[in-house]
């Protein structure tokens, strides 16, 4: 069976916690490996290779590190079968999303920020009048922490540990161990490009054990998490005795506010997608559908119509569009909310139930399910369900819509669909959200910040913002002619 080991000072190496956890494929419902369960002891050896590693990487010019960036980044696109193939294994997503998103994606990520670290610099003021000049220094902060989780595996762990390496850390990273298998391949790939031992070290294992002990970790002195909002509130409480910079991308509850003069058929096929795309498992998907009340009839009709042709099939089926859920314990979860919208006199309008694969009778599949629901503080409106479950709901006004918008804990993305550009700034700027977009959806320039509000999460990633995050500025003030005061 298997293997999946952990990735230490440029080797591969069983854990010494001497702990296994299995492995499940979710298109099958069967395990088909073995994944390290590490523990703090592991943690420490990955730390003790990065902090040995940090001297010479943080003193690696510039151009050095960018070319081993894009390195790295040709070769997860020389294995994008290999590597694509992995990911649908391990997650159950189509694998025509993993061949299209996620692992082009995992490359984008490492050659955007290879490129980007050559345009990021220090900033100089001279204080005219008082001869002073002052510049700030970005410098690397050392041994930097990075977790992330299962739904988009490669992409969102190259997302946090490209711009860590390219500003000068080395890391010790925990991918999700629902999905390790990509985050393990890509160990061969780093070795391949030639990036220094001990500069990437990746540790797997469960978020008590492994995650854990890197947050807790006194010298890993920063930490980039990617997960559920719970889970990041507990690291924020284990890391604020240490002072430790932390950037938080948490969950989401996403609104869509249609109204009435938009392009009705993009919108609607891109509402589609927006709601079941990686099964709904994403968390910038729109879970929530508010629409004016003039095309809400319209509107319902013909979405369910569209849901109802998503083919639900096994990952490697070329015309399958909804794939298998990540877990059975995800799936229980998804399905308890269903449950929960119907006491809470939600009507299911399409969807609901368990989906048998033929060959894969055992995989994890659910119906994409939209659900009518007519208090926009019902549970199903108000928690985030991660799965293929959207609401709908009519509104009358704007500010009706904007209040239902804003009304949840979260404040991650949300989507408005019109025509009229008053409305589009009105909204935009009262959208409690760090992502709005407009006529669109998942449209990303990695140049742009990334990061949600409230319960989503605490600062920003992407672009340069990343790399501000994994450098710590140091300002340095020079008098000249000091005579003159
Ligand atoms: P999760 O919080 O359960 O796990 C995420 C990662 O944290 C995993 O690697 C896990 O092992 C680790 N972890 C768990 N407990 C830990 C602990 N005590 N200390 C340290 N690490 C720990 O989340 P998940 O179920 O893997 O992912 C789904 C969630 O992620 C959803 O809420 C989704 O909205 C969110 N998400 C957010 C974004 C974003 O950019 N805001 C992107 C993707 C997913």
């Amino acid at each position: 069976m298997e293997k999946i080991t952990n990735y230490i000072n440029g080797e591969y190496c069983e854990p010494l916690s001497g702990m296994w956890i299995d492995n499940y494929n979710p298109s099958v419902g069967e395990v088909y490996g073995k994944i390290a369960n590490s523990n703090e002891a592991d943690v420490k050896k990955a730390y003790k290779a990065a902090k040995a590693a940090f001297p010479q990487w943080s003193n690696t010019t510039i151009e050095e590190r960018s070319r081993i960036l894009l390195r790295i980044a040709s070769l997860i696109e020389e294995n994008l079968d290999k590597l694509a193939h992995a990911e649908a294994e391990d997650n159950g997503k189509p694998l025509s999303l993993a061949k299209a998103v996620d692992i082009p994606r995992a490359s984008s990520n490492f050659r955007f920020f290879g490129n980007a670290i050559t345009q990021f610099s220090s900033e100089a003021h001279e204080s005219v009048g008082l001869n002073t000049m002052n510049f700030t220094l970005r410098q690397p902060i050392g041994v930097v922490g990075c977790i992330s989780p299962w739904n988009l595996p490669l992409y969102l762990f190259t997302w946090k540990v490209a711009p860590a390496i390219a500003a000068g850390n080395t890391v010790v990273a925990k991918p999700s161990e629902v999905t390790p298998k990509t985050a393990f391949l890509l160990g061969e790939i780093l070795t391949e490009a030639g990036l220094p031992k001990g500069v990437l070290n990746i540790v797997h294992g469960t978020g008590p054990s492994a995650g854990q002990a890197i947050v807790a970790h006194p010298n890993i002195k920063a930490i980039s998490f990617t997960g559920g909002t719970k889970t990041g509130e507990h690291i924020a409480r284990t890391a604020a005795p240490m002072f430790k910079k932390l950037s938080l991308e948490l969950g989401g509850k996403n609104p869509n506010l249609i109204f009435a003069d938009c392009d009705y058929e993009t919108m609607l096929e891109v509402t589609v997608r927006s709601s079941f795309a990686n099964q709904g498992q994403i968390c910038l998907c729109g879970s929530r559908i508010f629409v004016e009340r003039p095309i809400y009839e319209k509107f319902k009709t013909h979405f369910v119509a569209r849901v109802k042709d998503l083919k639900v099939g096994n990952p490697f089926d070329a015309e399958t569009r909804i794939g298998a859920l990540v877990s059975k314990p995800h799936m229980e979860k998804v399905q308890s909310y269903i449950k929960i919208a119907t006491e809470e006199g939600g009507k299911i309008l399409y969807g609901g139930n368990e989906v048998t694969v033929e060959g894969s009778e055992k995989g994890y599949y659910l119906q994409p399910t939209v659900i009518e629901v007519y208090d926009d503080q019902c549970r199903v409106n108000q928690e985030e369900i991660f799965g293929p479950v959207v609401t709908l709901m009519p509104f009358d006004t704007e500010e009706e819509a904007l209040s239902m918008a804003n009304s949840v804990p979260y404040g991650l993305s949300s989507t408005l669909w019109t025509s009229n550009i008053d409305r589009t700034m009105r909204v935009s700027r009262k959208l409690e959200a760090g992502i709005v977009w407009v006529n669109t959806w998942l449209n990303r320039d990695l140049r742009t910040p990334f990061g949600g509000v409230k319960a989503s999460g605490v600062g920003r990633e992407g672009g340069f913002e990343a790399l501000r995050f994994f450098t710590e500025p140091k300002n340095v003030c020079i008098k000249y002619d000091a005579q003159t005061l």
